[in-house]
């Protein structure tokens, strides 16, 4: 016979965009009470588009600063990248081919591009290695702004826009009315994480977040009593998916994020984590 667990679990697998790889996972569901949440193609849309394009030297233009950041975009997977691939294309500009092609984790990619340096990187990357802030620099707080560098000299900026998923919201509300803490840890910018967590009413937010911080971070949480669910979707993400209590890996991310959660979000809909946590409530509940 199929155990009833099994059993509801796989009809909750079809229901509600859920996969569930291990039932203990499942069991563990229902004791969650914090889960932190990355941010990109889970609480937003995922979909990056760029909003604006900024030369800031003279002599280059906001084309040549897009046609730089996408060769070296070509090579990446990023959300970011597509956006800026997508927006070369509309454009119809040339895209020259890469040497050397680097992804820094968690701060962006560098490349040879015609002989020349180039690098697309977050705004935690100039402040690390000091280079100063433009002062012709401004973005929304939505925005998610990367710079491009060409032999060490900052050339430009991208300012790209993604939206918050219409489900989001109620999502979160649904978990703080059963007592859950969501929390969100992001790579991106601090405005961009402060403005989407406030947004959505979240307990707290982490921004510029690398790999190795977001394990440190579930382990913290753990430390102080938390039972902890990390959603992830990238290569990055694995040592947390693996060291939370609960790890669920979005559906449109990378095979070794999949690989190591115990569940799938096959839609990538936090809609479908709040299903997951009432749905094995009430198994247990029965079954007790
Ligand atoms: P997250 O998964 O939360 O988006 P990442 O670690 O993937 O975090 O990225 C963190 C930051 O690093 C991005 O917000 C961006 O500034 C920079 N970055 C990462 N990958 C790229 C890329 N391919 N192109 C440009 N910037 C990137
Ligand atoms: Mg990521």
């Amino acid at each position: 016979a199929v155990p009833l667990v099994v059993a509801k679990s796989t009809a909750l697998s079809a229901k509600h965009g859920l996969l569930i790889k291990n039932r203990t996972a499942f069991e563990n569901s229902r004791k969650i009470s914090t889960i932190v949440f990355d941010k990109t193609g889970t609480l937003t849309v995922g979909k990056f588009e760029v909003s604006k394009i900024v030369a800031l030297q003279s002599g280059l233009t906001e084309n040549e600063i897009i046609r730089l950041a996408a060769a070296l975009e070509q090579k990446s997977e990023h959300p970011i990248a597509t956006g800026i691939l997508k927006k070369a294309k509309d454009t119809a500009i040339p895209i020259p081919v890469t040497d050397n092609f680097n992804a820094i984790t968690g701060k962006g990619v560098e490349a040879t591009v015609e002989g020349k340096k180039v690098l697309v990187v977050s705004p935690g990357y100039l402040t690390e290695n000091n280079i100063t802030l433009p002062e012709r620099f401004t973005a929304n707080a939505t925005e998610t702004v990367v710079f491009v560098l060409v032999n060490n000299e900052l050339a430009g900026y991208i300012a790209l826009s993604d939206e918050i998923r219409p489900e989001s919201a109620d999502a979160i509300k649904t978990l703080a009315d059963n007592k859950i803490k969501s929390i969100l840890l992001t790579g991106d910018n601090a405005k961009v994480a402060k403005s989407v967590s406030e947004t959505l009413g979240m307990d707290s937010f982490m921004a510029e977040v690398l790999p190795h911080q977001k394990l440190e971070k579930i382990k913290e949480l753990q430390s102080k009593g938390e039972f902890v669910a990390m959603t992830g979707d990238g290569v990055n993400d694995a040592p947390a998916l693996a060291q939370a209590n609960v790890g669920i890996a979005v559906g449109s991310g990378s095979d070794i994020a999949a690989e190591t959660a115990g569940i799938i979000l096959v839609n990538s809909n936090p809609k479908d984590v709040v299903s997951l946590i009432l749905f094995g409530k009430a198994t247990y509940r029965k079954m007790i």
